[in-house]
């Protein structure tokens, strides 16, 4: 097989946590070096001097939805999408598709399935439910990244919620696992009730108010603290809570925690009665809890943004004619994820080198996926161009999810990826694409999936190199 080498120019290339310029040597899809001046006769592509080179992003907030709900979202679609969002990593939640992933067999129909269709790489969280505790450990030993749990009712039925007294036995175990336990943070107890919900936006954000977010934020910092372990707060809404978390973490709590694009750019105040494409929970609050998430994120506390892709059919999403009780909940915006959040910083006056860690090596430390998210010698040549001052309105018929319905739909976007490379093989070219047209793809290169290290493994590779 010829070897596949060339060199990259940029201008801005996103490296030691800063941009520079520098000429990357990409060989057998694992970058070769830095900076050399010499390019032998290698082949050159230059990135333009309007675009910066990144890091392929992370994203350890994927709902793919196969096999079982394939008609919501597959492997192909979900990750060409992401590989057009500039994300070369994801690692999918273990429910909605159909089993969901709380068995080791399970696990391995969600690898079988995704070996015949990723075209980006891919790793997995196993799920902790009421049947699942205390058996944790033949997931986390077949190379799950931790486990996903919900403290309210997650939506389907097969994927049921822990209490509190769960909760509790759930961390300790995956403490004593050396593992991470990753929380759907809401408290039932706090709720309104549901039944009494049309079509009005600020009715379904009083049935979830603030407050059942921050309840069980608290409780996950209780069960964190106590039994030592990693707990992680996912899709974090409401600000609020963030002076708790800081505080815990502060205190040496082992904890950290996401929030999603459409919390940093979408508002209560803009939503429609019956833009049930905008449900999601928790849901999107008001225009003074954006600020807060601002400022959580520029101080430091928020460790990732990701995207919690979450689609289902036209027909679920649009349930109701715009009733928030019988919409699926979800957002689709696996695609637009730094677009949406770069647009929104530029209008704050925040760098795009603040954004950066948090769509990269935030989330693989997040999910512990380890040599992602750099451009450094050694590791794998997941690299992606990003054009900063790229206008573009989205299509939510042209994004490469599977169904047409997302949150972004008519959104004007400034900064949009145009390239994107998976192991030094393009998975993403906007050019290929005509105007207007979605991009195409010549032989997508096939993605691998990721084993998360396991307590064992990296003994075994002490000792190797030892
Ligand atoms: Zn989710």
């Amino acid at each position: 097989m010829p070897r596949n080498e060339y060199t990259i120019r940029a201008a801005r290339a996103w490296i030691d946590g800063r941009f520079q310029p520098a000429q990357v040597d990409v060989a057998d899809g694992a970058i070769a070096g830095i900076g050399s001046s010499r390019t032998r006769r290698r082949r050159v592509v230059t990135v333009p001097d309007d675009a910066v080179l990144l890091p392929g992003l992370v994203d350890s907030h994927v709902h793919v939805n196969e096999p079982g709900r394939t008609e919501w979202e597959g492997f192909r679609s979900a990750t060409l999408a992401a590989a057009a969002g500039g994300v070369t990593t994801l690692v999918d939640m273990p429910l909605n598709s159909l089993p969901p992933t709380t068995t080791v067999e399970a696990l391995e129909i969600k690898r079988a399935t995704a070996a015949a269709s990723a075209h980006i790489d891919v790793g997995f969280w196993g799920g902790a439910v009421p049947d699942s505790l205390g058996a944790l450990a033949g997931l986390h030993d077949a190379g799950v990244f931790g486990f996903k749990c919900f403290l309210s009712p997650s939506g389907v039925e097969e994927f049921p919620h822990l209490d509190r007294a769960q909760l509790h036995a759930a961390m300790a175990e995956v403490a004593a696992l050396g593992s991470r336990l990753i929380v759907h943070a809401e408290d039932p107890a706090l709720f309104g009730a549901e039944d009494g919900l049309g079509r009005d936006y600020d009715s379904f954000l009083r049935s979830r108010p603030p407050e059942s977010e921050a309840s069980a934020i608290d409780a996950v910092i209780d069960a964190a603290r106590r039994t030592g372990g990693h707990a992680h707060i996912l899709h974090l809404s409401d600000g609020g809570a963030l002076p708790a978390i800081a505080a815990a973490k502060a205190a040496g709590v082992r904890l950290t925690v996401e929030t999603c694009p459409h919390y940093l750019t979408l508002t209560a105040e803009e939503i429609p009665d019956g833009g049930s494409e905008f449900k999601c929970c928790p849901p999107i609050r008001g225009e003074v809890n954006r600020d807060l998430l601002w400022e959580g994120l520029l101080a430091g506390t928020i460790d990732a943004i990701v995207s919690d892709h979450s689609p289902s059919t036209e027909q679920l999403k649009r349930n109701g004619d715009g009733h928030f009780g019988l919409a699926w909940g979800g957002i689709s915006g696996l695609q637009v994820g730094l677009s949406a959040v770069w647009t929104e910083a530029r209008r704050r006056g925040v760098p795009l080198e603040r954004l950066i860690p948090l769509f990269t090596t935030g989330p693989a430390a997040v999910a512990g996926v380890e040599g992602v998210g750099v451009i450094a010698e050694g590791a794998p040549a997941h690299l992606t161009v990003f054009g900063p001052d790229d206008p573009h309105t989205v299509d939510a018929r042209a994004l490469l999810h599977r169904n047409p319905v997302s949150a972004y739909d008519g959104r004007r976007l400034v900064g949009r990826i145009r390239r994107t490379w998976l192991r030094g093989r393009s998975v993403f070219d906007l050019t290929e694409g005509g105007a207007g047209a979605a991009p195409q793809y010549r032989r997508p290169p096939a993605g691998l999936l990721l084993t998360a290290p396991t307590a064992a493994s990296r003994r075994a590779r002490e000792r190797t190199s030892a």
